[in-house]
């Protein structure tokens, strides 16, 4: 089949033919139909994410077709549609056991091996062994993923947006709704609306804010970020955007979201909002980057707090994220700035490299 494989970091990355192993006890394959390009994409090819990750099959937001299932699974049948997880808690570790399925130890420790939930890969190219990106690696035709990483979601909602559910839509959505619990009334700084921040702001007018106010230094993701329900947008790239913020919520926001991933936007997050106000850190701060805050603000009752992956439970959580699209809460269309196939996922990452547009959908399968 053909797949989207990093060869290693700071090289483009290319279609190649790779061979997929049938899926094993506790395993599902899937028909690919569409997958989303993420920022955490760009992260992993730039090589940010640390050593030992290649060759790798890239992609860990998608959607598609169940077309057979390993031993002992149950909660999926061919023919069903599903989103991709990229984190399958497995029930058991201590983790899953507290209720916090997005932290499951085997998920973390093998999702960054690139290894399915038993430690082996399913994925070859001329007797060599691939990574499966995430435990994803749906840049390609199909894919091998543990059961508990395909979520049942109603065949009504179109494939191209179930793909986006499973990463930008459970961290944008999970972080206002899981983790800082937004309330009617309350004010809301986003600071960067790319595919996450956007979901972010969607989730944050859903939660009934009374204001939410867009930071980037994009003028198209603005306007993107307005269509979503920003009440006011800042233009960081001139001025004091923390300050202008301020002025915006009578002396600051009750929650800031940083979804940009660097020191300088965390720093702007947290001088954005007020006193007992909260800073959740969703973006992705490469390895080794330190971030820094005035200490003595501390005393002010704010706090710093961070998010992976919404906080949540995928398979709980995404087929609710699947209703709230199809009542027409969630509109997952809007924020799909581009399609391609498998063939322009590089183009694509270049276009995140440059900050230009939002999602990139990449359509595996027309047909689907
Ligand atoms: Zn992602
Ligand atoms: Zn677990």
């Amino acid at each position: 089949m053909r797949a989207v494989v990093l060869r290693e970091p700071g090289r483009p990355v290319g279609v190649e033919e790779v061979e997929l192993d049938p899926p094993r006890a506790h395993e599902v394959l899937v028909h690919v139909a569409a997958a989303g390009v993420c920022h955490s994409d760009v992260r992993l090819a730039d090589g940010e994410l640390g050593e030992g990750r290649w060759p790798m099959v890239l992609g860990h937001e998608g959607a598609g077709v169940v077309e057979a299932v390993g031993d002992g699974v149950t909660h999926v049948a061919p023919g069903d549609h599903v989103a991709l997880s990229f984190v399958p808690p497995c029930g058991a570790c201590r983790s899953c056991r507290a209720g916090r399925a997005n932290l499951c130890e085997p998920a973390g420790r093998n999702g960054f091996a690139g290894t399915l939930m038993d430690g082996t890969s399913r994925l070859h190219s001329d007797g060599e062994t691939l990574q499966h990106g995430l435990m994803t690696a749906c840049f390609a035709e199909r894919t091998v993923v543990a059961a508990a990483g395909a979520v049942k979601i109603p065949r009504e909602l179109p494939l191209r947006q179930a793909a986006l559910l499973g990463c930008s839509v459970v961290t944008g959505f999970g972080a206002v709704r899981n983790v800082a619990t937004v309330a009617a009334g309350d004010s809301v700084c986003v600071v960067g609306c790319g595919g996450v921040g956007l979901q972010v702001v969607a989730a944050a007018r859903l939660a009934g804010a009374a204001s939410i106010v867009a930071v980037d230094r994009g003028a198209d993701k603005l306007v993107l970020a307005r269509e979503r329900g920003a009440t006011n947008l800042v233009d960081a790239s001139h001025g004091d955007a923390a300050a202008a913020v301020r002025e915006l919520t009578e002396g600051g926001a009750d929650h800031a979201f940083e979804v940009v991933g660097r020191p300088d936007t965390v720093r702007l997050a947290w001088d954005a909002v007020r006193p007992g106000g909260q800073v959740v850190v969703v973006g992705l701060v490469p390895r080794g980057v330190d971030v820094a805050v005035p200490g003595i603000e501390f005393l002010s009752d704010k706090s710093l707090r961070g998010t992976y992956y919404g906080s949540g439970d995928a398979g709980r959580d995404l087929p609710e994220l699947a209703e709230l699209a199809l009542a027409g809460k969630l509109d997952l269309e809007g924020v799909v700035s581009h399609t391609t196939d498998l063939d322009g996922v590089e183009e694509a990452l270049g276009r995140l490299r440059r900050g230009e547009g939002a999602r990139t959908v990449v359509v595996v399968d027309p047909a689907l």
